[in-house]
């Protein structure tokens, strides 16, 4: 029953009411519309120097970018641009842009590795200078001589990988790094049983989470955050 009349509904409300002055065109309309003309956009980007940038199927190389082998590289830290009218990209140098290790600079990085006489850190950052700009990571080591002032009997209880450090450019040549100082050393550690963010606990770390204790060459602002 309840269908019936429904449909009976339907049809009385299906009668088309002012349909036909809506649809009417006005032939004026269309002559208005101006075409759409795409604009040549230039994208920007950071480079730095051999940073593969384009190709020269797509662009002409331009200031500061150099083809080598049909691929085009950056010739200089800076903004990538690509003018797309022309078909060129250039590299316009750029005074901010990550700046080179020097001896003494403090950096921040990762412990990669721990053999019986190095530490291996990437470094990711130079305190002061940009700690996330740095784009290409360098390969450093701490010497076991270099960890602290005291008598290291074995590297493995001062570092471990994944650890976050802060040290001292000891020389360039063979990227030395120090952690001779209070507050140098590891910044951040993870549990070697559960990977949990360890813990301060007197002058020891601990983990919160399977309670497993280590050792590490701390730096007096573990835990902080503050680098
Ligand atoms: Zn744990």
């Amino acid at each position: 029953m309840a269908t019936e009349t429904e449909i009976v509904e339907e049809e009385t409300h299906g009668e088309p009411e002012h349909s036909i002055e809506e649809t009417i065109e006005e032939p004026g309309e269309e002559s208005v519309e101006e075409p759409v003309e795409e604009e040549p956009k230039e994208e920007t980007r950071s480079a730095l120097p051999g940073d593969l940038i384009g190709t020269s199927e797509e662009f002409i190389p331009r200031d500061g970018a150099y083809l080598d082998g049909g691929n085009i590289y950056a010739a200089a830290s800076g903004i990538v641009n690509i003018n797309k009218k022309e078909r060129s990209i250039s590299v316009t140098p750029v005074t901010n842009m990550p700046p080179h290790l020097q001896v003494g600079d403090i950096v921040i990085g990762q412990v990669t590795d721990v053999k019986d006489s190095v530490a291996l850190v990437e470094i990711a950052g130079i305190k002061g200078k940009g700690e996330r700009e740095i784009v290409n990571a360098e390969q450093a080591a701490i010497h076991v001589s270099n960890v602290k002032d005291a008598y290291v009997k074995e590297l493995y209880y001062e570092f471990a990988p994944f650890d976050i450090v802060k040290a001292r450019v000891l020389d360039l040549r063979n990227m030395r790094l120090s952690t001779v100082n209070k507050e140098l050393g590891v910044m951040k550690a993870y549990c070697g049983n559960c990977r949990a963010v360890l813990k301060v606990d007197n002058n020891k770390l601990k983990c919160p989470k399977c309670e497993r204790t280590e050792t590490r060459k701390l730096s007096s602002d573990y835990g902080t955050g503050i680098i």
